[in-house]
C-alpha cells in the first residue's frame, strides 16, 4: 500500500464518523435561518441522526454522496482498490438502511439530504426541507 492509499484510508476513517461536515453545516444554517430549532446527533437515537426535530418527531440525515454511495455522479467508488472501497461503501449503505428502518420503527420520519442537492440551487433544497418538516406522513428519500 502506498502513502496515498494510507492517507485516504485514514481520511476515510476520520470522515465517516465525523460530524459537522460542510454539507451538514449548510443545511443547519439554512434551517436555522428559516427559524427551525433542532438538536444535533442525539446519542439515544439509532445512528445519531444529524438533525433531530423532537416535537415533530422527524430527523434529517445529511449524506455525503461518496461516503454513502449516492446514485449520482459523485457516488461512484474510486477505480483503485475497488475491492476495499466496494466493501467499505456497501457497509455504509447497509448501516444507513439499518438506522433508517430503526428510526422509522420508533416512529421517527426521516429525510435524507444529499450533498449534491445542497450544491443545487438553494430554493429547491429549502422547499424540500420545509415540505418535509411541515408535512404529515410522507417519508422522502430519493435512494
Ligand atoms: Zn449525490
Amino acid at each position: 500500500m502506498d502513502t496515498i492509499d494510507q492517507k485516504r484510508r485514514s481520511e476515510n476513517m476520520r470522515r465517516i464518523h465525523s460530524t459537522d461536515t460542510a454539507p451538514e453545516l449548510a443545511v443547519r444554517r439554512l434551517l436555522y435561518g428559516l427559524g427551525y430549532r433542532y438538536r444535533l446527533h442525539r446519542k439515544e437515537l439509532p445512528g445519531r441522526p444529524d438533525l433531530v426535530f423532537a416535537s415533530r418527531r422527524k430527523v434529517i440525515l445529511v449524506h455525503g454522496c461518496f461516503w454513502h454511495a449516492h446514485a449520482c455522479k459523485d457516488g461512484h467508488p474510486p477505480k483503485t482498490n475497488q475491492v476495499y472501497w466496494s466493501a467499505k461503501l456497501a457497509r455504509n449503505v447497509e448501516r444507513d438502511a439499518r438506522n433508517q428502518s430503526a428510526l422509522l420503527s420508533l416512529g421517527w420520519e426521516c429525510l435524507v439530504i444529499w450533498e449534491c442537492q445542497i450544491r443545487a440551487p438553494a430554493l429547491g433544497l429549502q422547499k424540500t426541507l420545509v415540505t418535509f418538516l411541515e408535512g404529515r406522513g410522507a417519508t422522502s428519500s430519493d435512494r
